[in-house]
């Protein structure tokens, strides 16, 4: 992949390829695109007639929206800035066992770590590289990552619900029309079958649950990973050597704070390890028998 563009984050300038920005952009439009959508069409919608200052209802839906774009883009934010390297340890000489070496970064790499070939650079505990963010998610940002998609199928799940009813109201109840309108806004509209005025509707109902199901399952792919102990790389190996307890496992990944990360991507949550040292199952039972 050919990289056509610079930025300058995580200490250094990144480069990222057209595709990269791209789909970089359009998260963002997306994003913003719900956010306007859900202020000025769904809950003038939902509750007519009302302000916000006046009413509890009104206000909590707009508390509750601003809590989620807040999460999504301060973890959007510390996914860009966080380094994933191993650039701030000192790396040994000598290769240790199950270390290697990368003739690339020409460093001696620890276990568990992958050169990435889009980032062009070792990842420590890499999990995998993010297309639509373009970095790499490993042992210092899987916190921000897992929260992210949190918060985006929260969202758009809490989204779908309000948007269904008001789509349906829209094009006036469910029928074929409606699937058609919701799926492919645009040749909807191209083909006479919606008014140009619900193309915005039937594109944010379609985008919202295309988001809700996708983030879903990717939710339960990499909680099934944590539980286990796994990196993608680790499961599709099906290596079980870091699998310590799901306990133990949850705090490797989210940090002693695991019950706060939900909250904000700022509240601090150190992590056990260093992604360079990792204690294994056979080292824990072994001195658990000690
Ligand atoms: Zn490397
Ligand atoms: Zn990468």
């Amino acid at each position: 992949m050919s990289n056509l563009f610079k930025f300058p984050i995580r200490g250094g300038f990144v480069s990222k390829s057209r595709l990269e920005v791209v789909s970089f952009v359009f998260v963002l439009f997306v994003i913003h695109f719900v956010g306007w959508f859900y202020c000025y069409h769904l809950l003038p919608y939902v509750f007519p007639g009302q302000h916000w200052t006046n009413s509890v209802g009104l206000s909590i839906h707009y508390f509750l929206g601003l809590f989620s774009y807040f999460n999504i883009m301060t973890n959007i934010w510390m996914l860009l800035i966080t380094d994933t390297t191993s650039g701030s340890y000192l790396l040994p000489a000598i290769q240790k066992p199950k270390w290697f070496f990368c003739g690339t970064c020409i460093i001696n790499s620890p276990p568990r770590a992958y050169h990435c070939e889009f980032c062009d650079r070792c990842v420590l505990k890499r999990d995998h590289h993010c297309v639509f963010l373009g970095i790499c998610i490993g042992h210092s940002n899987f916190r921000y990552f897992l929260m992210l998609v949190f918060h985006a199928w929260a969202a758009c799940f809490y989204l779908s619900l309000l948007n269904i009813p008001y789509t349906l109201k829209l094009l006036g109840g469910f029928s074929f029309t409606y699937m058609f309108s919701v799926m492919i806004p645009l040749l909807s509209w191209i083909f006479g079958v919606l008014q140009a005025t619900y193309v915005v509707a039937s594109f944010a109902t379609g985008i919202c649950s295309l988001i809700c199901v996708v983030m879903f399952l990717c939710l339960l792919f990499h909680c099934r990973n944590i539980y286990n102990g796994q990196t993608t790389y680790e499961r599709r190996c099906t290596n079980r050597e870091y699998d310590l307890g799901w306990k133990r496992n949850v705090l490797e990944v989210l940090g002693y704070n695991f019950y706060l990360v939900w909250v904000f991507p700022l509240i601090p949550s150190p992590l056990p390890g260093n992604g360079i040292d990792f204690v294994t199952k056979a080292s824990l039972e072994a001195t658990k028998t000690m």
